[in-house]
């Protein structure tokens, strides 16, 4: 363990760590829930999804008690909708098991639990030494220890894997783990860390060597892929509206959407209206977007009456009062706001 560098961190967040609710618990069960949101969320954001998760499933058996849909219910608007969908499959598995497990490499075997998860949880429930590694974990070692071999190449896990092990307070790996995090989110940030008020500037390696900016190192650029979505929202002589589920093997799996078809480059209105036979448009919103990890997401909407009898489709029709009762993605539910409201 690199003493100077523990200690400084500990420091720094005794005075200066977020006071969050799953910090006040050893409660595995309520530790892994909060690291499942916070995996793909920021903590403001989290904050809320992590009080009403637990007011809904206060338990690791209610959790595993409930249907999918409840759970993705809750979960909307979070994104990366797998996280939800494996923590329900986890629920039952610890549920199976007897209780939440106490070992590392049980817990690492509970569905959507990785190595990072695994070592918060083992850390902070149960005091095991083991080191968290994640972005803020590559980001602060990078530039504290100097190191640029790129952290996505197999050669640079596996040395920040062996720094992050040496680096780690093993007498408090709660601590030094919840530390590093927050260090990392708070002080040592990706874009203008805050180097002058950092408690390790005078033995940081990138402070020293004006490297900042470029520490941590990445060797390839991710690919983002375009999609282009097409939606057509269905409503009835009723004035009810169709949707369906969402299958396997894509984003959104088990959510609710109207009818959705994808194409290689936006669709135009007549083109659009051909999709469905009989349905006649009457209102669009165009040209919304959202970014996900690898793809980006371009939403065309058109709000169609269809005329009686509808053709065979394989969702279902609802109410429009109902639609909320309906797990969807976000980028859906603004887009059938917007068009719902012209
Ligand atoms: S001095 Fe700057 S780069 Fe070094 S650890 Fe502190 S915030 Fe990060």
């Amino acid at each position: 363990m690199n003493a100077v560098f523990a200690s400084a961190i500990e420091e720094w967040y005794r005075r200066n760590g977020r006071d969050l609710p799953w910090r006040h618990t050893h409660d595995p069960y309520a530790v892994w829930v909060s690291e499942i949101i916070l995996q793909q969320t920021r903590v403001a954001q989290g904050l809320d999804y992590f009080r009403r998760f637990m007011e809904k499933f206060p338990s690791v058996q209610a959790l595993a008690a409930a249907s999918e849909d409840e759970v993705l219910l809750l979960w909307q608007g979070l994104g990366y909708y797998s996280r939800a969908r494996n923590m329900h499959k986890a629920a039952k598995q610890i549920v199976a098991m007897g209780g939440f497990p106490t070992d590392y490499s049980d817990v690492r075997k509970l569905s959507g639990v990785g190595e990072y998860t695994a070592a918060a949880i083992c850390s902070i429930c149960y005091g095991r030494p083991c080191a968290v590694l994640d972005g803020n974990v590559f980001r602060v070692l990078s530039r504290y220890l100097g190191i640029d071999t790129p952290i996505d190449s197999s050669q640079g896990k596996k040395v920040f894997r062996q720094m992050a092990d040496e680096m780690l307070d093993v007498q408090n790996p709660a601590v030094y783990n919840q530390a590093i995090m927050d260090f990392g989110a708070m002080i040592c940030t990706p874009k203008s860390p805050q180097c002058t008020d950092c408690p390790l500037a005078d033995t940081c390696s990138a402070f020293a060597g004006g490297l900042t900016a470029e520490l941590p190192i990445k060797s390839r650029k991710v690919k983002i892929r375009n999609r282009f979505l097409t939606y057509l929202i269905l409503t009835d002589a009723q004035g009810r509206v169709y949707i369906r589920k969402r299958g396997k093997g894509d984003i959104w799996q088990g959510l609710f959407e109207p009818f959705c078809h994808e194409s290689d480059s936006p669709l135009d209105a007549a083109q659009a209206a051909a999709l469905v036979p009989g349905c006649i448009p009457v209102k669009s919103v165009c040209g919304l977007t959202h970014q996900l990890t690898h793809q980006l997401l371009h939403a065309d909407g058109y709000l169609c009456r269809i005329a009686s009898p509808v053709p065979p489709l394989s969702g279902i029709w609802v109410e429009r009062a109902e639609l909320q009762d309906y797990a969807m993605p976000r980028l859906v539910v603004s887009l059938i706001e917007k068009i719902m409201s012209l």
